[in-house]
């Protein structure tokens, strides 16, 4: 069973001697078990702060111990009569191929034609995140002008399409031109920012947004809160995500200059975390996959094969080696 454990702690930017690919026989499995075959596991940036030791909402990875994250597989052994041979699952039990299990961690996903891998996208967490941040936090209303950054990333495209589908006009970030591309033909997206070719950000934000911003969907931080909070308009909402243009930061980041916007503009600016919001995700599921099957809403995944380039798929997240969700196919 090859399994992916954490060899050090990364310092900046994480690399391949910050992982290990391991071998390790399976026990035979007991009474009342399952054995699960992972089909896809999930990498993701919050994985980023779990591999530092500091004092977080969740604990970090211990070091020289398999990595943990999302992931869908297939029971292959059971015994245990809640979990049939051939059950799709996802679990928690990612970055490893083969794990053994009561079944209490297990979720059996739901039969209604959408792809498995979904559910560790659109249908899944990231999927929940998009949702939680623009109806709960931000407090999305028809016709409400909106900005995302990362906005062709698994959280940021379905953002941008939820936007879409309430009216909104809606604006975004990214790190290329493909990507710049694919929001606006696929995804209707009104303007995109790439902000790796921009000059200046502060004026392309404004170009883009020209009747300003009632909702920033934050997943990025530094420069792109500072150039957004310019373009706030009055009573405006900001939902912070994510920051990950900070967290590979190997030293303390200085803050936008002008939070002063928050006081003269009313805005509210609020964090939040995905999994606070879990009682809601029957709810969310039901509607999305209404969506989907209504082809209301769409994505992109890019696919990492074998376990042993799950290293390589989570590094590229931070080098925007993504369009939508970022899959490892084992
Ligand atoms: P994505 O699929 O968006 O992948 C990350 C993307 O971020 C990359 O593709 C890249 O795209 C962009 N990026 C990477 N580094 C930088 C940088 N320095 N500056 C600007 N953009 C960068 O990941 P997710 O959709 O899973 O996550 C998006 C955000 O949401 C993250 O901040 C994440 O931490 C956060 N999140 C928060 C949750 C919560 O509960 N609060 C739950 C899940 C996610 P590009 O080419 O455009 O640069």
């Amino acid at each position: 069973n090859q399994q992916i454990i954490l060899k050090s702690r990364p310092e900046g930017q994480p690399t391949h001697d910050n992982f290990q690919l391991v071998s390790t026989p399976l026990p035979t499995l007991g009474a009342g078990e399952v054995l699960v075959k992972n089909l896809w596991m999930s990498v993701d940036p919050y994985m980023r702060g779990r591999m530092s030791e500091r004092d977080s909402y969740i604990a970090p990875f211990a070091l020289n111990e398999p990595l943990e994250g999302g992931a869908v597989g297939e029971v292959v052994e059971s015994n245990n009569p809640a979990f049939a041979v051939g059950t799709k699952v996802a679990s928690s039990k990612g970055w490893r191929q083969y794990f053994i299990t009561s079944g209490e961690e297990l979720q059996p996903l739901p039969d209604n034609g959408i792809p498995e891998q979904a559910f560790l996208g659109v249908m899944g967490m990231p999927g929940m995140t998009a949702y939680v941040g623009l109806m709960k936090i931000a407090e999305l209303k028809p016709g409400d002008r909106v900005f995302v950054s990362a906005a062709s990333g698994a959280v940021g495209a379905l953002v941008c399409q939820l936007a879409k589908l309430q009216g909104c006009y809606v604006a975004g970030s990214v790190g290329s031109d493909a990507k710049a591309r694919y929001l606006k033909e696929e995804l209707g997206v009104d303007a995109v920012v790439n902000y790796k070719t921009s000059q200046n950000l502060h004026k392309d934000i404004a170009a883009a947004t020209p009747e300003g911003v009632d909702v920033y969907f934050e997943n990025v931080g530094g420069a792109h809160l500072e150039a957004v909070l310019n373009r706030m308009n009055a009573h405006g909402r900001i939902a912070v995500c994510g920051m990950i243009d900070l967290y590979n930061a190997t030293a303390p980041q200085p803050g936008p200059a002008n939070l002063s916007n928050l006081v003269t503009k009313k805005l509210k600016m609020q964090g939040f975390i995905v999994s606070d919001h879990w009682d809601g995700y029957p709810a969310f599921v039901a509607e999305m996959a209404q969506w989907i099957q209504q082809k209301k809403i769409s994505w992109q995944e890019t696919v990492f094969e074998g376990i042993e380039q799950a290293p390589d798929a989570f590094i590229g997240l931070f080098e925007g080696k993504n369009t939508g969700k970022m899959l490892v196919r084992l």
